[in-house]
């Protein structure tokens, strides 16, 4: 029986990259997604079209019945979850911090940060060994921000990510014992419509061209990033923060 992942935010992006990869090394993939069926609907047929099965699932991340109930879904769908990638993530506008608004700063706070708890403690319940779990892998989708803090930007961002990066380490020490892996991603600027949905649809192009490898990355390279932490090729390696930021 091929093994089960679900990947938060697989309607696009750097999460429906890992998808597909994840798909042509056999995996299930529950792919979960906001408010873009369509997009969504286009991550799980590449899916099977890459010899995969796909389960479609609509979840606000930072809503914690809907959560519970994607999880459910996907198990009930495809089989015993082994791996989680926490992925969905969003950016508000650049501003200072002395403009942001309390809104904007939640909304932020509560997809990346309680979105990933949320979706991290679920996996955790049903992965672990000691409570009846196969055990496998997590992989927390961070940012370099978290280290370059996003100045004038989105510090918010950033901060989110930061604590990402603590609940990485925490939790890899957490679950180490009980069977299961915990690695995050950094990734630095990654060509993906994350950057017009802050007002920016040049930034990773822009900015990208001053790393030390000279441009942006692509989702393809933050997927196999991903993949290869998935995979038991990493079975030693836990509460690792990966940098794939072109050196950045
Ligand atoms: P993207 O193209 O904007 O895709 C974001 C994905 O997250 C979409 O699938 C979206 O679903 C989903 N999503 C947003 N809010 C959600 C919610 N509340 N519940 C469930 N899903 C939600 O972004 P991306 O660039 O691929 O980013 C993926 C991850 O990489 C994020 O965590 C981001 O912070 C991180 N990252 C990206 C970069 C970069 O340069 N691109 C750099 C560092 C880190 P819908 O399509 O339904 O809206």
């Amino acid at each position: 029986m091929s093994k089960v992942v679900l990947i938060t935010g697989a309607s696009r992006g750097i999460g429906r990259a890992t998808a597909i990869l994840l798909a042509t090394q056999g995996w299930s993939v529950g792919v979960n997604y906001a408010s873009n069926a369509a997009a969504a609907e286009t991550t799980a047929r590449e899916v099977e079209a890459s010899g995969g099965k796909a389960c479609l699932v609509q979840a606000n991340v930072a809503n914690e019945a809907e959560v519970s109930a994607m999880f459910d879904t996907v198990e009930r769908m495809l089989g015993p979850l082994e791996a989680l990638v926490n992925n969905a993530g969003v950016v508000a506008p650049s501003a200072p911090l002395a403009d942001m608004s309390v809104e904007r700063m939640r909304s932020v706070f509560d997809v990346n940060v309680l979105g990933a708890f949320l979706c991290a403690r679920e996996a955790a319940r049903r992965m672990s060994t000691d409570r009846g779990g196969k055990g496998g892998a997590i992989v927390n989708v961070s940012s370099a921000a978290a280290r370059l803090g996003s100045p004038n930007e989105y510090i918010d961002y950033a901060a989110s990510k930061g604590a990402i990066d603590t609940m990485t380490i925490g939790l890899a020490k957490e679950l180490g014992p009980r069977g299961v892996r915990v690695n995050a991603v950094r990734p630095g600027l990654i060509e993906t419509e994350i950057h017009a949905s802050g007002g920016q649809p040049g930034r990773a192009a822009r900015l990208g061209a001053t790393a030390p490898l000279g441009r942006a990355g692509h989702a393809d390279e933050i997927a196999a990033a991903i993949v290869w932490l998935l995979s038991d090729a990493a079975s030693y390696t836990t509460g690792a923060l990966l940098d794939v930021t072109g050196g950045r």
